[in-house]
């Protein structure tokens, strides 16, 4: 799907249903929709269940506030660099990079595929090296992916034009929509701000000056795109 088709999207204001169908016509969300399912079913074959499964939720609500936080401050703003004589720079923060210059075209919104596929083979990891057991590792699996779900679905939303309803969208809306048009350097939380309530860079808006970075994140050049995200 082009960015022209998904234009009207992000202009108009479409309902919830609307949103959710336009959703699923892009890259990311439509892997998800097939690894999910297959993760879930694996983790059912596999049986085994028991209280420790449980655990694997407190621990993604303690750790999502930070790695959220951690990967789009160090990560996606992360900015080229000198090193040896050579510029070395990230493919996800140059497709990060080209998502602040042009927050309305929807497909610069999700995971680039490579940083995706790599995500799921690091945090797969650290489960197998740290849960206790193997089906405890596959549940923690299982609850990472749906946690990157819901930051797609909540990330992709706020660059529509669907307008919030309730009090607790309405605030996720706001806080992205102040990263990116107000300051870069706060609010880095999408679904979640307690990490940035925890770490110093949720202060009240009144009191942040407008950043001139905003869109560019301090590189004027814009780069170069290594394909589709
Ligand atoms: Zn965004
Ligand atoms: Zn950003």
């Amino acid at each position: 799907m082009t960015t022209h088709e998904h234009e009207p999207l992000g202009g108009k204001n479409p309902t919830l249903g609307q949103a959710a169908r336009a959703f699923f016509t892009f890259h990311s969300p439509r892997i998800f929709a097939v690894v999910l399912p297959l993760l879930v079913a694996t983790r059912v074959a596999v049986g085994g269940f028991t209280w420790s499964d449980l655990l694997v939720v407190p621990i993604l609500l303690a750790v999502q506030p930070f790695a959220e936080w951690l990967i789009h401050v160090y990560i996606l703003h992360f900015k080229p660099t000198r090193l040896f004589g050579r510029t070395f720079d990230l493919q996800i923060a140059k497709f990060h990079r080209a998502h602040h210059r042009d927050p309305w075209r929807l497909e610069l919104v999700f995971i680039p595929r490579r940083a995706g596929w790599l995500g799921l083979a690091m945090f797969s990891a650290a489960w197998f090296l740290l849960a206790p057991t193997p089906q405890m590792a596959l549940s923690g699996v299982v609850g990472s992916v749906v946690a990157a779900f819901l930051y797609e679905w909540t990330h992709y939303l706020t660059h529509t034009g669907y307008k919030p309803k309730g009090e607790f969208y309405r605030r996720l809306w706001r806080y992205h929509r102040l990263h990116h048009f107000k300051n870069e350097h706060y609010w880095q939380g999408v679904t979640t701000h307690l990490g940035d309530r925890i770490l110093g860079t949720m202060p009240d808006h009144a009191g942040v000056p407008n950043s001139p970075t905003c869109r560019t994140l301090g590189i004027e050049a814009p780069t170069d795109l290594p394909g589709p995200p």
